[in-house]
């Protein structure tokens, strides 16, 4: 993750101060505030503000005057009945802002998500690090054979080595290259030869493969968060943005308890039924003998229908 013993200390001195609110706080969250979550070989995640909770989802619900005087466990059955029929509006009362620090390709299928506020580091400014992200051999695999956005079999002996050895090599020179454009030291801004002018840095960073790191602040609310997760934190999904997804999950597990085990119950670990797949499933229960050709489903259809009951 390599943070410098500035950064560190920045955090540190954050992690300490302390300011006496009339707001409410999530007690787990405040624990990891400001705290770098690792993620991938030198990314992270980690909170640096956040608004709301459970508490502020159930008060815009009842347009209510305080946290409201229910009991907790109605609290919890008004979030779950929220989150069940799609009243979402409630749960964009709650905001929360990261700090990220990805590889730059996953960082454009992140980008996707636009319904958050993004500000990220800036390499017309900035001389970016000699960090790059290479696979762990676990994850090294060849390209899958029925699915045209996934991977198959891993890479192994020879071949494996092969292409971390390209992977690793490339980025290294491409990084070299950039340092030499930019006649520039990384370490201390300083000309790395005096009688060279150096490339601007807007035009040097052209030279940076997608697997560097870029880091950005990134601010949402807490329904298109759920919905960001629901996508990234789903098999379907590419597994470096999955593993920052999976991480941002336990941040909504400690901010938003009652709202997290509601998404889990019916957005992460619930399947939505076509008309076709209830008909079947209804005459299935029934006893009748459904197939793919009398269900009115395509194959691919009824492969994910089975998929989803079995
Ligand atoms: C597994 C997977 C594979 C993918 N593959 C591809 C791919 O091959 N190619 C590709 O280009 N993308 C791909 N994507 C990206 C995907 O198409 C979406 O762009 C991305 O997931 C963001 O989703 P979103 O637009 O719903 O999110 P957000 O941008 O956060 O938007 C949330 C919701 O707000 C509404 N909204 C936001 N902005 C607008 C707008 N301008 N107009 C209308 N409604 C709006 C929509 O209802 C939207 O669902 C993939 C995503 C996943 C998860």
């Amino acid at each position: 993750m390599a943070l410098t013993p500035e950064q560190l200390a920045e955090i540190k001195e954050a992690s300490q101060r302390e300011y006496k609110t009339k707001r409410s706080v999530a007690p787990e969250l405040e624990e990891i505030l400001f705290e770098p979550i690792p993620v991938l070989d030198h990314g992270f995640i980690r909170v640096v503000d956040y608004m709301g909770d459970d508490a502020a989802i159930v008060q815009a619900a009842r347009v209510s005057y305080g946290r409201g005087t229910k009991k907790l466990n109605e609290d919890r059955g008004l979030i779950r009945y929220l989150m069940r029929h799609w009243h979402t509006t409630p749960f964009e009362m709650c905001e929360i802002k990261f700090h990220v620090k990805l590889p730059i390709f996953v960082a454009r299928q992140w980008i996707r998500h636009r319904t958050a506020n993004v500000n990220e580091y800036s390499a017309r400014y900035s001389i970016l690090d000699s960090e790059f992200y290479l696979p762990k051999a676990e994850h090294l695999a060849a390209q899958s054979q029925n699915n045209k956005q996934g991977r198959g079999k891993l890479l192994v002996g020879e071949e494996a080595a092969r292409v971390m050895e390209l992977l690793k090599s490339d980025a290294e020179r491409c990084h070299k290259h950039y340092v030499e454009m930019l006649n520039l030291d990384p370490a201390t801004d300083g000309k790395l030869e005096e009688d060279k002018e150096g490339l601007a840095r807007e035009l040097a960073r052209m030279n940076i493969p997608v697997n560097f790191y870029t880091q950005w602040y990134w601010k949402i609310d807490l329904h298109n968060l759920l919905h960001f997760v629901r996508l990234r934190a789903d098999p379907h999904a590419q597994y470096e943005i999955r593993v920052y997804a999976d991480a941002i999950l336990d941040v909504i597990k400690r901010w938003v308890p009652h709202t997290y085990e509601a998404f889990m119950s019916y957005r992460a670990n619930s399947a939505s039924l076509s008309a076709e797949g209830l008909a079947a499933l209804k005459r299935m229960l029934a006893g009748e003998t459904v197939t793919q050709e009398n269900s009115g489903m395509s194959k691919r259809e009824w492969e994910e229908f089975l998929e989803c009951i079995k």
